[in-house]
């Protein structure tokens, strides 16, 4: 049986970058994917916003790897010619009420390193932004907005420079812990076993499942697999603002906010439905709830003016009922089998931290 050093399951932005992390490290990498092309998974079905880092609770390993992963992704992408730019986002209160709560906000922000906010009064953020209904709003400049494809492929482009290679068409199928490292059963046209001395699960998705099929991991380390839905509207027509709009979060979501692409082209959402099996097929019913929630900021909004784009799956490890998770990132020291790495719930800010993550999957796998 061939003997690789590592292998990363998943060629998305995350196994992508972790794949390059450890080619520069001088490691022998092959990244095995199960689809026909990089990146065609949660990696290209996200809002491509490179986030500060405002909301994510204390201490939490989102806190801890979104900003240094923004500052690096930023100057990655400055050094690659990636295109990035910090367009900046306002957060934006729609009634007294929610003014009230920007403080709180701005707090829990300087507590992830995220100092950069600005409050700004009804006004002064209607003298940016005149199309805005608001009653106040914080101006974050370090959020922006990135080309998460060319940014996958210049990881890639890393990545093989440094040795990598990239199979296509190889879903890990299964494997075992054995003395000697992971061995894997990958399938395909070429289905074959290897083994591996560190085998990196970033199956995004399908990582809890890829875990269950791992011999040798003990089943209470790996959690369920949940799926949320985010479905995203087009706006026909010129976008409204130049930065990113986002209202006031409420529980268990930031809202429907505005995001925008590099071509400047504005889209709604990503709302919030909890489901069975991914599926990205967007229910045009779904229009009826962005126009209400988009008109607290946008009172112009014209009937019709929404189109169904595309969606995305968040990859969930916890039930509806609670609010927030965490990135899980386990190694050896987590589940005991030396050689492995899972990554399962990497939902956002997974983009903006993606170097970052790579970083301290070398910690965890050391
Ligand atoms: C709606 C939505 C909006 C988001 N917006 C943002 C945002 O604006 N900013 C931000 O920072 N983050 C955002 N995110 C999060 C970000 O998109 C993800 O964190 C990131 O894309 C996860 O990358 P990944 O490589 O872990 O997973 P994926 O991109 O899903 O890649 C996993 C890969 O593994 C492959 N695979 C699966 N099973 C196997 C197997 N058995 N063997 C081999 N390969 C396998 C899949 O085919 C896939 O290519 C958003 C996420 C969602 C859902």
């Amino acid at each position: 049986m061939e003997t690789l050093d590592c292998v990363v399951a998943g060629a998305g932005v995350v196994g992508l970058a972790i794949a390059r992390r450890l080619a520069l490290a001088g490691r022998e990498v092959v990244i095995l994917e199960a689809a026909g092309a990089f990146g065609e998974g949660t990696s290209s079905r996200n809002s491509e916003v490179i986030h500060a880092g405002i909301y994510y609770a204390a201490g939490s390993l989102m806190a801890r790897l979104c900003v240094p992963g923004r500052d690096a992704l930023y100057a990655y992408c400055a050094e690659r010619g990636v295109e990035a730019r910090a367009c900046g986002k306002l957060i934006v209160a729609t009634s007294e009420e929610e003014a009230a709560k920007l403080p709180a906000i701005m707090e829990r922000a300087a507590a992830n390193g995220v100092t950069d906010l600005r409050a700004l009064t009804a006004e002064e953020a209607r003298a940016m932004e005149p199309a805005l209904a608001t009653h106040g709003a914080l101006l974050s400049p370090s959020t922006g907005i990135i080309d998460s494809h060319a940014y996958m492929l210049s990881l890639l482009g890393d990545a093989e420079n440094a040795g990598a290679v990239l199979a296509l068409n190889s879903p890990v199928l299964g494997g075992r812990a054995s003395e000697e490292g992971i061995v894997l059963d990958v399938g395909g046209d070429d289905p074959m076993t290897v083994r591996c001395r560190l085998f990196v699960n970033s199956a995004g998705l399908h990582a809890p499942a890829l875990a269950r099929r791992i011999e040798g991991l003990p089943g209470d380390t790996i959690p369920t697999a949940r799926y949320a839905k985010g479905s995203y509207f087009s706006l026909a027509g010129k976008a409204p603002f130049s930065r990113l709009i986002y209202p006031v979060p409420v529980p268990g979501g930031l809202g429907v906010h505005l995001t925008l692409d590099m071509a400047g082209q504005a889209r709604f959402g990503p709302d919030v439905e909890w489901v069975d099996e991914p599926g990205y097929d967007v229910d045009p019913a779904r229009a009826e709830k962005f126009y209400g929630a988009v008109r607290r900021y946008w009172p112009d909004l014209k009937d019709g003016a929404l189109a169904p784009a595309y969606a995305g799956i968040r990859p969930k490890i916890v039930p509806p009922e609670i609010a927030t998770q965490d990135f899980m990132i386990q190694g050896p020291q987590v589940h005991g089998v030396p050689g492995l790495v899972n990554l399962f719930g990497i939902e956002s800010p997974g983009l903006t931290a993606s170097l970052a993550i790579a970083d301290h999957v070398m910690e965890v796998a050391a």
